[in-house]
Order: C-alpha cells, then structure tokens, then sequence
C-alpha cells in the first residue's frame, strides 16, 4: 500500500507508539512478562486472560473473539472500529490534514526502523538466552536410568503398563531430582517459590536440535501425583507444567521406533503416552506437540483482521511439521474449553500438514501421501488420559 507522504508520516508517527504502550495509555490491565495477557478490550468480550500483547513482537491477539494482528494501528482500528486514518489521528492526536514537517517525518522512519530492528534483535537474545538455560537443566537430570520419580508419577496417572515399563528405557523422559520454580512478579526479580522433584523432556527442532526443556513438578502425594502451587501474595493457582527455551516449531519426541511411519500426537506427555501404554503400535512414534497453537499453525484471516479458524496460514513457519517420513498423522483431541476452539485449531492443522505435504509432493513425487486422523476427547470434559484414570 503506497500512501501519501502526509498519510506515511502520520502513520510513522503513530507507530512510535508499542501496543503495550497504548494498552497502558488506556488503562487495560495486563499481566507482566514478554507475552502480557488481560481482559479483552473487545466490546462484549472481557473475560480475564484471552487477549494478550506480545511486547517482543508488537502482536495483539484475543483466543475467544479472535482478533489479532501486528502493530498499534490495527489494534486501535478493531477495537475502536476505526478506519486507517482515524486510528492514525487518535493514536498521535494529530489530524490527517494538519501540517507536517518532512525532515521530522524522514527521522521519525529512521527511529521506528531502528527500534523494530533492535526489539527483533533482543527478542532473538532473550530465546537463545532461554533456550542454553533449558539445554543446562536437561543436562542437570540424574543419570539413574530408573527415573523412579518418573515412573511413579506415571503410575499415578494410570500409565505405568507391562508395555509402558517395556519401552521405559527408550522414551525420551528425564528426572530433576529437586528443581526450583521460579516466578517473576510485575517486572521485578525471579523469586524461588518452590523446589520439588521434576519430570523433564526435551523439546526437539526438525533439525534435530534441542529447543526447549518441559517440565512437569512433581508431589507424589497429590491425586494427580503434580505438585500444586499457589502464589504467596495472590493466592493465584500456578502452571507446575512449563517449558524454558524455544518451543514453536518443536516436539517432545517421546518414543520413536526404528523405522516409523505413524505419528501419534497429543498436546500433553500423559495424553500421548495413553496410547503407547494401552494400545500400543510398533510402526508407530508417540510425540508431544507441547501446545495447540504449535501444533495447529496460524490460522488465515479475512480481510477485517478475524481469524478464519478452518483455513491454515501456510506461510507460518514457525509451527510443527510432520517429518517427510511420516504416512499417517494421528491428533488426539484434548479438554475442549469452549474458549480455546481446540477441535478446529487441530483439526486445522492436520489440514495444514496435508496441504503442505501436497505442495511437497509437486516437487519431490517419491513422498509418501499423508493421511490424517483427528481423535475426538472423551465426552464429559478431560482427555483420553482422564479417561483411562
Ligand atoms: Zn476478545
């Protein structure tokens, strides 16, 4: 889109402002960190964690009305049902036809140019900083081959079969036999709030490389054998599953056989493990996608800025891609929350794996075709681990 100078400049000027800062100038509560996330500003929407602001990236997203975008124009155009121009008045509370200066203008580019080279610089130091963080705590796991934290904490979850107990050697699962967790309130120090027992795997790239560390804390004494946390000032119930480093694009190789054609997925270590333990089959990897979104891919969107949920974005590179080896891609359906829409997001991305796989095929006619498979969650909430507990 080519504009006229007066508009470029206008648009440049707006630019100046971040997301996260025209999220502060209007009051919206959001939580701290890289990706912030707080009531949707959407009218009728709310809620208290769906949108969110990536301050690395400059991205506005919200999971249940499903806006998202880039930059604070469009932020300010959906959410104030602007037009380009206006939003760009509103933002620099300059007007369209209002005088404006060509050199400050050219300074202004030079600035934003800057400042977006530098956030994308520092986020890239702020991953790789993550990822040789994670690398260290995978190396830090205890070299006794019977992981006997792990594998109670298996047998709590209903998973610790003859078969299961079999293939224990070989699936790609570490014990940290005492972990801190660390929390970070509001922009200020990591603080220690527990350390516990962990169950750690690694989050492996396509190039084989190591991305990130999950980590599961454990307490053996809890009914789903998790350690439960609280936060001491907010009494907020904490996440005791996380992952350090670079997880998008990865996969939790869980067990792989000599020579696989199938892949079972489930977003979570316990739901792919399910499978393995109770029905297992020998041609066949149980991997973990770690997330949704990594396994379903951007989703396209239409011209307004909605996301168009059945329609895959093929340009997003930075999702999981079923290896070329792979003939047939099974996705195991988790607890649909009505508001995560995880039944389209990965059913979406087994569209998305065949399409490409199809594009591939174009070139390269000695791909295997890939089928596709998407196994619904048990009825009544849980996921198909619930089910067999
Ligand atoms: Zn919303």
């Amino acid at each position: 889109m080519t504009l006229p100078d007066h508009l470029a400049a206008l648009r440049d000027e707006a630019l100046q402002t971040s997301c996260e800062s025209w999220a502060k100038r209007q009051g919206w509560k959001l939580s701290p960190g890289l990706d912030r996330a707080g009531p949707c500003p959407m009218p009728g929407c709310g809620g208290t964690d769906r949108f969110s602001i990536h301050t690395g990236k400059n991205l506005f997203r919200c999971r249940q009305c499903d806006i998202a975008g880039e930059g604070v124009i469009k932020l300010v155009m959906l959410t104030q049902g602007l037009g380009f121009t206006e939003a760009c008045e509103l933002i620099t509370g300059r007007r369209a036809d209002a005088p404006f200066d060509p050199e400050k203008a050219a300074e202004i580019r030079r600035q934003n140019e800057a400042a977006e080279k530098r956030n994308r610089d520092d986020a890239e130091r702020y991953r790789q900083k993550a990822r040789r963080e994670g690398y260290e705590i995978w190396q830090a796991r205890s070299r006794d081959p019977g992981r006997p934290l792990v594998a109670e904490y298996l047998m709590i979850r209903g998973l610790l079969t003859a078969r299961l107990v079999e293939l224990f050697d070989q699936i790609r699962l570490g014990q940290h036999d005492d972990l801190p967790y660390m929390d970070r309130a509001k922009s200020g120090p990591w603080v220690q709030l527990a350390k516990a027992p962990a169950m750690l795997a690694p989050i492996q790239m396509a190039d084989d490389r190591f991305g990130a560390v999950h980590r599961t804390w454990l307490d053996l004494a809890q009914p789903k054998g998790r350690l439960v946390l609280v936060h001491p000032d907010t009494g907020k119930a904490l996440e005791t599953k996380k992952a350090l480093g670079i997880k998008q694009g990865g996969a939790i190789r869980l067990f792989t056989p000599e020579n696989p054609r199938r892949i079972i997925m489930g977003e979570g270590i316990e739901t792919t493990l399910t499978p393995l333990a109770h029905a297992f089959e020998p041609d066949t990897a149980y991997w973990a996608g770690v997330d949704v979104g990594n396994m379903a891919g951007k989703a396209s969107r239409d011209p307004d800025g909605k996301i168009v949920q059945d329609r895959p974005d093929l340009a997003d590179l930075d999702c999981w891609q079923p290896p070329d080896w792979c003939e047939e891609l099974i996705y195991l359906g988790e607890t649909e929350k009505a508001e995560r829409n995880t039944d389209a997001k990965l059913t979406r991305g087994l569209l998305r794996a065949q399409l490409l796989r199809r594009q591939a095929r174009e070139a390269n006619p000695d791909l295997p075709d890939l089928v596709t498979e998407f196994v619904l969650a048990p009825e009544g909430g849980g996921d198909i681990n619930d089910l067999v507990r």
